[in-house]
């Protein structure tokens, strides 16, 4: 439920009204707009008298929320998040562009990589270390010893890094990583996103492939009720009757969470199409619809990758599409 206050409500009648409020159990949580004070209610609301409240005086308006996330849901939360990292800000008009490889592989091929998309304008570089690989035989990733080397490549290089956490029991290996992933398939792991939810660290939540995007949301209300606001939403390719592509981009998905949540959108052109001649169009159009950031695969030798070389593009690739996209980003800026 929220309730909506008129403009300088009188003290004392707020203050008694949010003492009720507590001692029904219910969380107050006061967002202050330009324009308005919302007070957010969280708890069991079903018994609060609604008509009671909307003839406060001190009371504009009072409805009953309907969607079942509420940290995550715009009407608490009228502004844009933007969450930083060091220097990088994304969202609320803060585009990060994120690069690197699907996995790490040694030292010289992460800072090699590391190095040229930092050239090129990446802000955050991303590589795997535990990689959440269709079948068991195939390449597992580097594990604890992946994780190290990307904290060497954040040490010489100079970018915060992201990589992807696929168990609890992980999670003291990921003290030093800037942003930790949530990957496709762990987006219901509702143990995972609860722990995560106790840290202090950003959170890049995918969504999983057969997920709705009420169900995106869910999740990341989960790690939102624990006290981490730091969700940055990203949309990956959802899985449907096509087979052209490796997924489908659900390019929709970007104004629909623009709407229903003040989170950040980033999208993965990669995963979702699973080639690399698929990768510059595709962040072309994420940046027209309104995404807050981009999260691409890039490799010095796609055709020897060890995971997903035929969706990953070169450094040189990734120069000339990071130009593309800082030309396209004041131009479509206008628009939004
Ligand atoms: C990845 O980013 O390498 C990855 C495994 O992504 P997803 O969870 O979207 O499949
Ligand atoms: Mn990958």
């Amino acid at each position: 439920m929220i309730i909506v206050l008129e403009q300088n409500p009188e003290e004392k009648q707020l203050d008694s009204l949010k003492q009720w409020l507590n001692s029904m159990d219910i969380n107050v949580q006061t967002i202050e707009g330009i324009h308005s004070t919302v007070l957010g209610l969280v708890g069991d609301t079903s018994t609060i008298d609604i008509e009671f409240i909307g003839a406060l005086d001190i009371v504009a308006d009072v409805k009953r929320i309907q969607e079942p996330y509420k940290q995550a849901n715009r009407r608490f939360h009228p502004l844009d998040t933007i969450i930083s990292i060091g220097d990088v800000k994304i969202g609320g008009g803060n585009f990060a562009m994120i690069a690197g490889p699907c996995a790490v592989e040694s030292h010289e091929q992460i800072c090699m990589i590391a190095s040229s998309v930092k050239s090129s304008g990446a802000a955050i570089l991303r590589g795997g270390a535990f990689k959440p690989r269709t079948s068991p035989y195939a390449f597992q990733g580097l594990r604890a010893d992946g994780i190290e080397l990307m904290l060497e490549a954040k040490k010489e290089i100079g970018l915060p890094i992201i990589s992807e956490i696929m168990d609890i029991s992980q999670l003291p290996l990921f003290d030093n990583i800037d942003i930790i992933q949530v990957g496709a398939r762990n987006m219901h792991n509702f143990e995972l996103l609860k722990a995560l939810g106790k840290i202090n660290k950003p959170v890049l939540l995918k969504r999983g492939f057969s997920a709705t995007i009420q169900e995106l949301l869910m999740s990341a209300e989960y790690i939102m009720a624990g006290g981490n606001e730091e969700v940055i939403l990203c949309e990956r390719g959802i899985r449907t009757f096509e087979t052209t592509t490796r997924n489908t981009l659900d390019l929709a998905s970007i104004p629909v969470l623009k709407e229903l949540t003040h989170l950040p959108v980033v999208i993965d052109p990669s995963h979702s199409t699973g080639y690399a001649k698929y990768v510059k169009s595709m962040s072309l159009a994420a940046v027209a619809a309104g995404a807050d950031g981009l999260i691409i695969e890039v490799h010095n030798d796609p055709a020897n990758a060890m995971c997903d070389g035929q969706q990953s593009i070169t450094p040189e690739a990734f120069s000339e599409l990071s130009a593309h996209v800082n030309e396209l980003l004041p131009i479509i800026n206008k628009f939004y």
